[in-house]
């Protein structure tokens, strides 16, 4: 249904490349204050240079992995994000391997570490990453079975919380945040899209991409006779023979309140015309009370919007129940007037 699709897809609350610079930062960081903080603790003048070696390095190959995932595109991943977690945990363990003293002053990281995966990932991220984190912390710490029996629950929880409590809030936000932009651009009688989401539509318009006004004729008659709430019923019933007479990529918009406005991609005139033909066969087998007429007209920079809604004045002025539409730019034989196509209603 094309009207429906007017909620745009919403990125996440923080964008996923926001996630990445960030982890990059933290983990050139943590990087760079464990490998002094080593050297110090070490209190061996000689690691000075060693250390200035190895924090160079880290950072370069940061940059080096930032810069690859954006090369290939992997930057828009929410599951990508992992790879900076991911990074101070490997880290950790090649210092264990090289310096356990320093790496023993590490557990801490992991709890930041799973604050990253619940800010930066969906709920229930945590499950799969608690395994993934438990070897190495059991092993870079070298527990006793007797104190990882209190120990590893204990950590299970903290790291569990930490995680799962922002991803569960950040994803309510999302959905409320999802809902809220779906109700801005929709039209709440008829399911539309509203205008909200119409500028966006007409900025992108092509030169080969009709535009459509419609507007219900004598509606205010209708109104003063069967009621306000028949005619919303009526603004209802018409929304949906809109929906079922456009084809797959034509996007339909409540424009005002009895006005609608249809955008065919790559659609002529004279074709885009052919649809609400069709449209005005179908209303009139549905509601032949009311009747309606259009201006339609095509091409981006031509203010085909100016031009679709003088049609349509146009179509008012000759006597309604009717489509007026742009000649065809292509067709050599198009008359250089408007030319009129009766709707058959
Ligand atoms: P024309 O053929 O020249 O377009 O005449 P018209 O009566 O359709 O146009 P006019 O602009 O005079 O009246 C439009 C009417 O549409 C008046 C207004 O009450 C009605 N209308 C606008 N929005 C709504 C709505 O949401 N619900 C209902 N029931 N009526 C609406
Ligand atoms: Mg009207
Ligand atoms: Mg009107």
């Amino acid at each position: 249904m094309p009207g429906s699709r007017s909620a745009a897809a919403v990125a996440p609350v923080v964008p996923v490349t926001r996630w990445h610079v960030l982890g990059a930062r933290a983990f050139a960081a943590v990087a760079v204050v464990v490998l002094v903080a080593g050297a110090v603790s070490d209190g061996r003048l000689d690691t000075a240079p060693r250390v200035v070696l190895a924090v160079a390095g880290v950072v370069l190959a940061t940059l080096a992995v930032w810069a690859g995932l954006r090369r290939r595109g992997r930057d828009g991943s929410e599951r990508s994000v992992l790879l900076w977690p991911a990074a101070v945990l490997v880290l950790m363990v090649v210092l264990n391997l090289v310096s356990p003293l320093t790496a023993h002053e590490l557990p801490g990281l992991f709890t930041l570490a799973f604050l990253f995966v619940g800010l930066s990932q969906r709920p229930g991220t945590v499950w799969w990453c608690l395994p993934v984190a438990l070897v190495p912390y059991v092993w870079i710490l070298q527990i006793d079975l007797d104190v990882s029996l209190v120990r590893i629950p204990v950590i299970v929880a903290v790291w569990t919380l930490v995680a799962e409590v922002p991803a569960r809030l950040l994803g309510l936000l999302r959905v409320q945040a999802e809902e809220l932009s779906r109700t801005a651009s929709t039209d709440a009688l008829t399911g539309l899209a509203n205008r909200a989401d119409l500028d966006r539509t007409l900025a992108a318009l092509g030169p080969h991409d009709a535009v459509a006004i419609v507007d219900l004729d004598h509606f205010k008659r209708y109104n003063d006779t069967f009621g306000h709430p028949s005619g919303d019923v009526l603004l209802r019933d018409f929304a949906d023979c809109l929906r079922e007479s456009a084809r797959s990529g034509d996007r339909l918009f409540r424009y005002g309140g009895e006005e609608f406005l249809l955008v065919l991609p790559r659609t002529t005139p004279a074709a885009a015309a052919g649809v609400l033909r069709r449209t005005a066969g179908r209303w009139q087998q549905t509601r032949p009370e009311v009747t309606f007429s259009a201006g339609v007209a095509a091409g981006a920079g031509r203010d085909p919007l100016g031009s679709a809604d003088a049609l349509l004045y146009q179509a008012k002025e000759q006597g309604r129940d009717r489509v007026l539409a742009q000649p065809d730019a292509v067709d050599p034989d198009a008359p250089e007037a408007s030319l009129p196509q009766g709707t058959g209603s």
